[in-house]
């Protein structure tokens, strides 16, 4: 079994709710979901945030982020608003140590987050 929960979910040792997928990127649904839409895009490689992922390959940053704003898309939030959110180090509330980007959206979402 992979150690890393997320790297188990791409190696499908782990199920989950797939909303989209590249050669280098996953979408899948939050097991707890936030929001009406919470999807979770992560990047196939394992970075453990997201500014290990910028530092190594800036392009597959951008596709992940891509891939996030489609899956917006798809799920029918595009015109009515979302937020796309890496939290990053235990003051930011990480919990797994596998770069994700948060998805939500389908209800007003406060500013500033808690
Ligand atoms: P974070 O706290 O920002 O690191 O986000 C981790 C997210 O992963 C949380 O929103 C969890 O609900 C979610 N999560 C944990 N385990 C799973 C799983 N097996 N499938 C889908 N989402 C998960
Ligand atoms: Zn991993």
């Amino acid at each position: 079994m992979t150690e890393c929960l997320f790297c188990a979910i791409v190696a499908g040792e782990i199920p989950a709710t797939l909303v989209g997928e590249t050669d280098r990127v996953l979408a899948f649904r939050d097991i707890n979901p936030q929001a009406p839409t919470h999807v979770l895009v992560i990047s196939k490689m394992h970075y453990p945030d997201v500014a290990a992922l910028a530092a190594a390959d800036g392009g597959l940053l951008g596709e992940l982020i891509t891939e996030a704003h489609q899956a917006a898309a798809a799920e029918g939030v595009g015109d009515s608003g979302y937020r796309v959110v890496f939290n990053t180090g235990e003051q930011a509330g990480q919990t797994v140590p596998h770069v994700h980007a948060h998805l939500l959206g389908g209800r007003s979402l406060t500013w500033p987050p808690g």
